[in-house]
């Protein structure tokens, strides 16, 4: 992992990996320089500026800083949620940006898992539902989606409740149901905006065990 920043401005945040060096020589994902500006009436927010992240296969990597830093912006940037002002993201071997709406909507759906600080389930769809979805949008078999999201859910200790939707479940059980939506369509990248953020600690600690 590394990363560096030709910015004038400090970046509000660190990346930090407990993996040690030395890292393969072609990291699994490349951001390059990137630079994300907000432009909102007359106020330009600039998060970051000339901003670069290496991440090698396997590695886990934790992005700190506080509140407003720019964290959920760079996780959003790395997962192809959102694009760049400037600067360019690769993952394997796609040039991200460089993908039109639909191939990068597909290259979502293959390679990223996403877990979102509140978690967004469909309020309407039980967990096994929630948790299948991304196989649907994939286009897998209804019940080949149903036997692996199932699968998940037992991972994460939710059998009982793959028939319970999000209103009916806690925090901490939709914060798995998430985990297990991200996972499902095993995904080469998870990226994670603070998971565990309203979980109480013991809670956090076994969702941070679920995700190693
Ligand atoms: P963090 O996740 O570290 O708390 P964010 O990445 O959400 O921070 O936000 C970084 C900065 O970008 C903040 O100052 C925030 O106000 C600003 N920002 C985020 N999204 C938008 C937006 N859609 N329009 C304008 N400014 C935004
Ligand atoms: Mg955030």
């Amino acid at each position: 992992m590394s990363i560096t920043s030709n910015s004038e401005k400090k970046i509000g945040i660190e990346v930090s990996s407990p993996t040690p060096d030395p890292r393969p020589p072609t990291p699994f994902v490349r951001a390059e320089r990137l630079t994300k500006t907000y432009v909102t009436g007359k106020n330009r927010v600039v998060v970051f500026e000339d901003l670069s992240v290496e991440i090698a296969q396997g590695e886990m990597v934790a992005v700190v800083g506080p509140s407003g830093a720019g964290k959920s912006t760079l996780l959003h940037l790395l997962g192809g949620l959102d694009r760049p002002s400037v600067g360019t993201v690769k993952v394997g071997e796609f040039d991200i940006f460089k993908l039109g709406d639909v191939d990068l909507a597909r290259f979502r759906n293959r390679e990223i898992g996403f877990i979102f600080q509140f978690h967004h389930l469909l309020p309407e769809f039980t967990a096994v539902e929630n948790a299948m979805m991304p196989l649907l949008i994939g286009r897998s078999s209804h019940q080949a989606a149903i036997v692996r999201a199932l699968a998940m859910l037992e991972s994460v200790g939710l059998k009982d409740r793959a028939m319970h939707r999000p209103g009916e479940m806690s925090g901490g059980e939709q914060a798995r149901v998430a985990l297990a939506r991200a996972l499902v369509a095993s995904p080469r990248l998870l990226l994670a905006d603070e998971p565990t953020g309203d979980l109480d600690s013991k809670t956090s600690e076994s969702m941070h065990n679920l995700l190693k």
